[in-house]
């Protein structure tokens, strides 16, 4: 292994996320693809957050004092001379915007899907969102210890309902209690999965046996191994080859197959990864007023906030802004300056290191660090040196929770005004003034962003206001040209809104509505996502 050169430090990062349906097995993927890195010692330490906790190091100090969690967001493993950066999508129950914003400082994604069933609700949003950027996505098939569906059949789905080129670098030899491994398609070599489960540790790979061998009848009884046969040829003959271009364009999925639970195929991912995941990527981003691209390699330190974490005590006013770096070297106690110039010394960073790796002071672009402040930086902040840097913005998503404010005491309607737009300036919910009447309307994308608005309007605002449904079931904003948005706005007066920045949105009854007005008035965009800045 050649130690790269000071200056290409940020050529070896790899900054990923994984995205999942709740359940596939993000978690447990999670947990192996860290042992199977070596970068922690034992299972369950994912699960446990927390619980397990170093003390050393600045940020657990900074955790402990002012009860932000933030050690599971970034956790960062070394692995073939690269520096892998693994960015925690929150899920389940705190799945919110977070979750989205945390995509768009990720240079590739992996995505789990379960074997029985294939792509989900909730992965396929998270796809559209990777799409936003064109970010390379790997296809891990996970649970084939269980019963799953056909491999052609999960192929067809990725690339029925994903519209991605699902190009299978495996190929499985049945599943459930008959699973037998996979075939590797490219070197043509068998790796069988054994059932010696509790023997297996996840950083080994599973044996190989080359197609070739006569030993392969052994492992792969005679049916199966005609099946398997068949199913590789289809495999090579019918479905897209790999294709490194289309991969990184994002248009293309490799696609293994593994159980995470099992420890089966963990670490071939974990080298696929390494050989094909891309490194920090170039910034569009505008200069004193001209548009630009920063260059991760650029001198100059920049980055971006994509996520804003709140204390969990709220009589606190610390936050921690995670800033993923895009260009530069950074050194602690740097002086970094917002696009309206306003100046934060981070003499606190929260840095993200593997375990043994001694703890420095610098960080380089495709690292994320975590800037403590009082309220000062907000969701799409741009940080660098000069301040003359801004980056496009992390987007508003089309929110899929919408409610009303209903105000105990009507006087108070301009104090929640206030407070309402001041959260969603801060990135907590969105906030959209419909047309006609005098109601707010709040969005967001995940139930948790609705109680911690409700909460901090409560307790930093001091105002009494319950949020009920709203007939709406999500928003789109509309573009195309003035004359054609007027007359889309004055026959659906009754779902017209504003958002913050005054853009005109239209709150839709159903997904069905969304489709129709698509369908019906072709000229107009309706948005899924909204670029801010
Ligand atoms: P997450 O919600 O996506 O994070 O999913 P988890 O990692 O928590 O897994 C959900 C459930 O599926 C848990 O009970 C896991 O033990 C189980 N699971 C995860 N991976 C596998 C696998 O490869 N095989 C089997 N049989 N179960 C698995």
């Amino acid at each position: 292994m050649t130690k790269p050169t000071e200056t290409g430090e940020w050529a070896r990062r790899r900054t990923y996320a994984i995205i999942s349906h709740p359940d596939a097995g993000k978690t447990t993927l999670t947990e192996n693809l860290l042992l199977s890195a070596g970068s922690i010692r034992a299972a369950g330490q994912v699960r446990a957050r927390g619980e397990n906790r170093r003390t050393q190091s600045d940020w657990m100090k900074i955790e402990q004092d002012r009860g932000i969690s933030v050690s599971a967001s970034v956790m960062t493993y070394e692995h073939q001379g690269l520096l892998f950066n693994l960015l925690d999508t929150p899920g389940h129950e705190d799945f919110s915007e977070d979750t989205y914003r945390t995509l768009t400082a990720a240079d590739s994604a992996i995505m789990v899907l379960d074997a029985a069933k294939g792509v989900e609700p909730r992965t396929l949003k998270l796809v559209e969102v990777c799409r936003l950027r064109d970010i390379p996505i790997l296809t891990f098939i996970n649970k084939m210890d269980r019963e799953a569906l056909d491999p052609e059949a999960l192929l067809d789905d990725i690339q029925d309902k994903l519209a991605l080129d699902a190009a299978p670098m495996q190929w499985p030899a049945e599943s459930g209690r008959r699973f037998k491994g996979v075939l590797d398609l490219k070197r043509d070599e068998f790796l069988s999965f054994g059932h010696a489960d509790d023997d297996r540790s996840p950083a080994d790979r599973a044996p190989r046996t080359p197609m070739s061998s006569a030993d392969l009848e052994r492992i792969v009884p005679d049916g199966e191994l005609a099946r398997l046969r068949e199913g590789a040829e289809m495999a090579r003959e019918v479905c897209p080859a790999y294709n490194d271009q289309s991969f990184r364009e994002g248009h293309l999925t490799p696609v293994y197959f593994g159980s995470a639970l099992r420890h089966f195929g963990v670490r071939e991912l974990l080298d696929a990864l390494a050989e094909v995941a891309p490194g920090p990527q170039p910034e569009p981003a505008v200069v004193k007023g001209q548009p630009a691209t920063i260059q991760p390699s650029d001198p100059e330190v920049a980055g971006f906030v994509f996520k804003v974490q709140a204390n969990m005590d709220p009589n606190h006013r610390d936050r921690v802004a995670f800033l993923r770096l895009a260009s530069g070297k950074f050194k602690r106690g740097m002086k970094l300056k917002t696009e309206k110039g306003k100046a934060i010394t981070v003499s606190s960073p929260i840095l993200f290191f593997a375990q043994d790796r001694e703890i420095a002071d610098e960080a380089f672009a495709g690292d994320v660090i975590g800037v403590p402040n009082h309220g000062a930086l907000r969701v799409g902040d741009t940080l660098s040196e000069s301040g003359a840097i801004r980056f496009a913005g992390i987007p508003n998503f089309a929110p899929e929770i919408l409610r009303r404010a209903r105000l105990k005491d009507p006087l108070k309607a301009k104090h929640l005004k206030k407070a309402l737009e001041s959260l969603a300036e801060e990135g907590v919910t969105q906030l959209f003034r419909p047309v006609l009447g005098g109601d707010f309307i709040v969005g967001a994308v995940g139930q948790l962003q609705i109680e911690v608005m409700s909460e901090r309007v409560a307790t930093e605002y001091g105002i009494e206001v319950t949020f009920e449904a709203a007939p709406y079931d999500t928003a789109r904003w509309v573009t195309g040209s003035d004359a054609e948005i007027e007359r889309f706005a004055d026959r659906h007066k009754s779902a017209m809104a504003e958002d913050i920045d005054g853009d005109p949105v239209f709150l839709a009854k159903s997904a069905w509505e969304v489709s129709y007005s698509e369908e019906k008035w072709p000229d107009l965009k309706f948005l899924r996502a909204k670029e801010r800045g």
